[in-house]
């Protein structure tokens, strides 16, 4: 079985369009989607489309920003320019996309003895997994040889080595425009794509991942999109500037 894995589009179809191009001639038979289809961005509709019409081949859960965006959660605790991008969004989704992104899951989904989705943590959506403490908190809550998390918006991987021993938690950053990774028989892992539309790792590029269970491989794929086009929309929409600048930079 080969998977697509998606995460964080945040609105940012010009990104997502690329990646599902980019990755067409790429075999798959089921898409994992770790949430935040939308916030930021200016295709809200777009996206959520896109995500229901795939929804019979894929396995979701919702991120902090469909729980905000979809009105299932106050903006409060959001800075000011996702407040801003959540109301809008919000205003901005049809009623079947609206209900479509209220209907999301929410994680941690155990989808096998081998594979669970979340968007935070295995433990809260809300949470970040930077460092190996964090890690070791969201193996020590689920069983699974691999846990796939977005949030972080930075392509990343966390390895338990077969001894279980959480204090010797291997940590790497998954840059670069392709990178292959083979899982080593025992160890356990927590993987992050990377972001569909807003990366946060100083490379701009949209990041999405495939996994191949027979060969226990991992392909993370950079891909350029039409960042100009994307910021463009943004500041059309009347969202915050800076939401369409840090696009460039992907940060
Ligand atoms: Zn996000």
């Amino acid at each position: 079985m080969r998977y697509l894995i998606l995460s964080d589009v945040h609105g940012n179809w010009e990104a997502l369009h690329a990646v599902l191009n980019h990755c067409r001639r790429k075999h798959h038979d089921r898409v994992l989607f770790l949430g935040d289809a939308v916030g930021y961005g200016a295709s809200p509709n777009q996206v959520v489309g896109w995500l229901r019409s795939i929804a019979p081949q894929a396995d979701a859960v919702r991120g902090n920003h469909d729980r905000v965006c979809a009105g299932l959660d106050s903006p409060e605790y959001f800075n000011r320019y996702a407040r801003e991008a959540a109301t809008w969004t919000l205003g901005q989704l049809e009623p079947h996309h609206l209900d479509h992104l209220r209907s999301l899951p929410v994680g941690p989904r155990q989808l096998s003895a081998e594979i669970a989705l979340c968007h935070g943590s295995a433990i809260d959506e809300d949470a970040y997994i930077f460092s190996a403490f964090d890690a070791a908190l969201s193996f020590a809550a689920l069983p699974q040889r691999m846990v796939l998390f977005g949030h972080t918006h930075v392509p990343s991987l966390f390895e338990l080595g077969a001894d279980g021993d959480s204090s010797a938690i291997g940590v790497r950053l998954l840059s670069g425009r392709r990178v292959t990774v083979t899982l080593a028989p025992g160890h356990r892992y927590l993987i992050n794509p990377g972001s569909v539309g807003q990366p946060r790792d100083r490379d701009p590029r949209a990041s999405y991942a495939i996994f191949d269970d027979e060969l226990q491989r991992l392909y993370i794929h950079r891909v350029d999109y039409r960042v100009s086009l994307a910021r463009r929309r943004i500041l059309q929409a009347g969202l915050p500037a800076v939401l369409g600048d840090r696009l460039i930079y992907g940060v």
